[in-house]
Order: structure tokens, then sequence, then C-alpha cells
């Protein structure tokens, strides 16, 4: 990958953005990483370019293309994110800032903490560009992965399936959630990953690719006849996805498979209802398989219109038909357009999620703005919570105000019953000084105490806490009368 390429993908984004900028970047990356290797052997600039370059592809704006290619500079070199910031300027070093921050994020597996991390990615990523560049340095590193040792091959592919990819969904940003499962899947489940590529790559591209040719050349002629500009797709299924399906429906993959599916993308809405008319005076429809989804738009605000055809050889063949503009909607989400989340509305499963992940998307649907839909979510679901640390990086989710004891009493009720001191970032700190978000804390532990001090509860913020608190203070009060009344 070279500086080059990614300029040239910007440009066609934005044939007058300002590419002095990314070139410095791209200078000052190179020298920061300099002698820097990758573990697959290559050198780390690689990492941060194809980092870049992704951005580019999903239509990121200039300055999250630029921050994508700073992003590991505080964190793994000599320059700090000032130095960053003197260069740069405010707005890049605030992105480059967000991602150190996420970095420290790890999720080992453990079932419990899997809400409050996917919480905690959106909350702590202020800004949304912060995420997307999280999802393309995720995605680089996981198609480099091979380079890695199993343990954290898969560790990494976990943490990328049960965290990153659901808020990928929730963000409409497809592209990159379907290509982030495909490599998680091939990593966790090898076998059934083979076995499905091998009959999607090789036992039905043939028949695949003909078959779409031949669709393709009665389509595309008489679309010509009539005018209209045009551009076929053979869709792409994702092997995930069909893994899914096969799994949850128990059908078998042929079942799954000999639907075969293509897009037809236009200029302009009245086009879109022109192609349909076309399709079905070519194929008989079969009749209940036509949606509106361009007059109608799904309540998450996905469009297109949808026929299902008899198509040559009486295949059953399904259309998709948008613009130009309502297909960007679909594969980039929110970093092309404002753009609200769910093709086929399928892939959310809205029944359930948890409260909050609700409150986002209803947020979704009623923002107006992508601006708008941030401010909102920083208002009203992350409102009066933070989000901290323990030492081995797991995540706990506690409200505004929230001390040392708090932390304490969610990691363990035990761990607050006998703590004597707390460490915040690796400094001593008091027990009642208020956590920020993103703080580690570390309980440090007198295993002879008895209990807690009832003078927490004046500071303690969390319900949790002041229950456990007041609970073991009777249970010491208990064990005194005890002492004086030995009958009791
Ligand atoms: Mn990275």
């Amino acid at each position: 990958m070279t500086i080059k390429q990614i300029i040239s993908k910007v440009k066609e984004n934005d044939p007058n953005a300002d590419v002095d900028l990314l070139e410095l970047a791209y200078e000052y990356a190179a020298k920061a990483h300099d002698g820097q290797k990758r573990m697959a052997g290559e050198s780390y600039i690689q990492h941060s370019l194809h980092t870049a370059y992704l951005l580019a592809q999903i239509k990121a704006d200039l300055n999250t293309v630029i921050a994508g290619i700073l992003h590991d500079v505080p964190e793994d070199t000599e320059y700090d994110l000032e130095d960053v910031r003197k260069n740069f300027g405010d707005d890049i070093a605030g992105l480059v800032e967000g991602i150190t921050k996420l970095s420290k994020l790890k999720y080992r597996g453990v079932e419990r903490y899997r809400e409050s991390l996917r919480k905690m990615f959106l909350a702590m990523a202020q800004d949304l560009r912060v995420i997307l560049i999280k999802f393309c340095d995720r995605l680089h590193n996981l198609r480099t992965l091979d380079a890695l040792p199993q343990k954290k091959q898969i560790r990494i592919a976990r943490e990328t399936l049960e965290i990153y990819a659901p808020i990928a969904g929730l963000l409409g940003v497809w592209r990159l959630k379907w290509q982030m499962e495909d490599l998680c899947f091939k990593y966790l489940e090898p076998d059934e990953y083979k076995k499905l590529e091998y009959k999607y790559e090789i036992e039905k591209k043939v028949e695949r690719s003909k078959f779409i040719q031949k669709v393709k050349n009665t389509l595309g002629q008489k679309l010509s006849d009539e005018g209209i500009e045009y551009r076929i797709e053979g869709r792409f299924k994702h092997l995930y996805s069909i893994y899914q399906k096969m799994q949850k429906k128990d059908r078998k993959f042929d079942e799954i498979f000999d639907v075969f599916a293509l897009r037809v993308i236009t200029n302009t809405i009245p086009d879109c209802y022109k192609v349909l008319g076309v399709i079905h005076s070519l194929w008989k429809p079969k009749g209940d398989r036509i949606k509106d989804y361009i007059a109608v738009p799904k309540p998450n605000g996905y469009r297109s219109l949808h026929t299902t055809v008899f198509g040559p050889d009486n295949k059953s063949t399904e259309f998709q038909i948008r613009t130009n503009e309502m297909n960007e909607e679909a594969l980039y989400g929110i970093s092309a357009h404002w753009h609200y989340k769910g093709e086929k509305g399928g892939a959310i499963n809205e029944k359930n999620q948890p409260a909050w992940v609700k409150d986002i998307l209803n947020i979704q649907r009623h923002a107006k703005s992508t601006d708008d839909f941030i401010n909102t979510i920083k208002l009203d679901v992350f409102h009066k919570r933070i989000f901290v640390f323990s030492p081995k990086g797991d995540v706990f989710d506690l409200p505004e105000g929230s001390t040392p004891v708090d932390f304490a009493y969610h990691v363990h009720s035990e761990i607050g019953n006998k703590m004597n001191g707390a460490m915040i970032n690796n400094k001593i700190a008091s027990l009642d000084e208020p956590l920020k978000n993103g703080d580690s804390v570390e309980i440090i532990i007198d295993k002879k105490r008895k209990g807690p001090n009832s003078d927490w509860l004046k500071f303690v913020k969390s319900n949790r806490a002041k229950e456990k608190i007041k609970y073991a203070s009777k249970g010491s009060r208990f064990s005194q009368l005890k002492k004086i009344f030995p009958g009791m």
C-alpha cells in the first residue's frame, strides 16, 4: 500500500480535498514508526496505510483518514499526543486520542463484561469517527491475524465478533461488519468455514457466475434500449450469515443458496421504478415478493425496491433496485451519510436487545443528522454513566461520581468489604475520589479487615455499594451483639 493509492481514493470521494496534510501525516508516521515491524514481518507503516485506505474506502472524511495514518503513533512510538496535536491540530489529535483510549479495551470472553464493553466502546468514542478508525484498524489486524499465535487469534476474533461487529451493525456500517464477521468465522470455526467456502467459492461459483452473466446480458440490453443508466452487481452473500441461517433454521446449504441475488443501481428514483417495470416485463414476478421500501422506507430508514421473479431457466431470482445514494447509505452507514441500520431488517433482532441498544435505535430513527445523533446518545444513553477498567482490562459501568469504593463493590462484595486503599491510574488515591471515564482502578485489600466503614455511605453513588455496605454493617453489628449476648 502506498500513500499515492490513498490520495487517489480520497480524491475519488472529494476531488477538491486538500491532501497536503495527508502527505505530511504519512511522512510523520513513517518517521515515527521507522524500523518497527509487524508480526508478519512487513514494516509497521503498512498497517497505518491500510487502515487509512479502508477509511477512504468507506468514504470517511479527510481528517479521519489522516487520523487513521497516525492512530498508533502515541501508543507505539516516541512521539506523544501533544506532538501530534502541535503538528495536526485539535480535531485530528482528538481522534487519535480516542483510539489510544479505546485500545485499552479487552474482551477476554467473560460474558458478564460484554454489555459494559459494548456500551463503553460507544461511550468512550465521543466522536463516532473514532469508532470507524477502530473498525478499520481491527479489520486490517484481522487480515494479518495469521502471524499471531493461535491463542491471540481466537481472543481477537471473539472480541471482534461479540463487541465490534454488533456495534458496526448498530451504526449501519454493513460493509465492515460483514468483512469482520467472515474473518472471525474463519478463525473461530475453521472447519465450518472451509466447508462453506468450498461450496460457495468452488462448487457453486461457475454456475452462479454463468447465471448472473446471463441475467446481466438480458436485462442490460433492455435497460440500454430504454436509455436508463445502470450498474448490475451479483450480490455477495457473506459466509457467516449463511452459517448463522443454517444454524438458526436448521436448513441445508442448498436451500439458502439456490436463490440468485442481484442488485441494480441507478441514478434516480424514477429510474428505479423503470428498472422494476423492465424486470417484470422480462420475467414473471412472484406476486407476494414485491416490496416498495422507497415509497415506504423501513422504520430503520432502509430504502430499496425488492422483487423476486422466475428468472432464466425458471430459477428464483431476487433483485434489489436502488439509487447510488441509497446504496452507499446501505453499505457505509454513518460513515457515508446519515444512515440508520438494518438491511432487510433481519440482522438486528430488536426484541432481544438490551435497553440501551433499543434507546440507540430509537434515537437513530428520530435523529435529524449525525451530530444530532451523537449528541442525543451522549445525553440520553450515557448520561450519568462512566466506564472504568480493572487492572486486567475488564470494564465496569458505574453511575457518574462513583468512587473506588463503588468500583470495589462492583467487582466483588468481598473486595469491597476488605478494601483498604485504592490506586487510580497507578497513583494512590483517596477512597472518595470521583472516578472519570477511562480510569483504571486497582483496589488494595487488607485480608484481616472486618468489614466496611459505615462512613463510606456518605459518598458512595451506586445502589449496589450502598446495599452491600449496609448489609455488611448489619452483619458486623449482629456479630458484635452476639459477643455481648452469646445466646442470640
Ligand atoms: Mn493499529
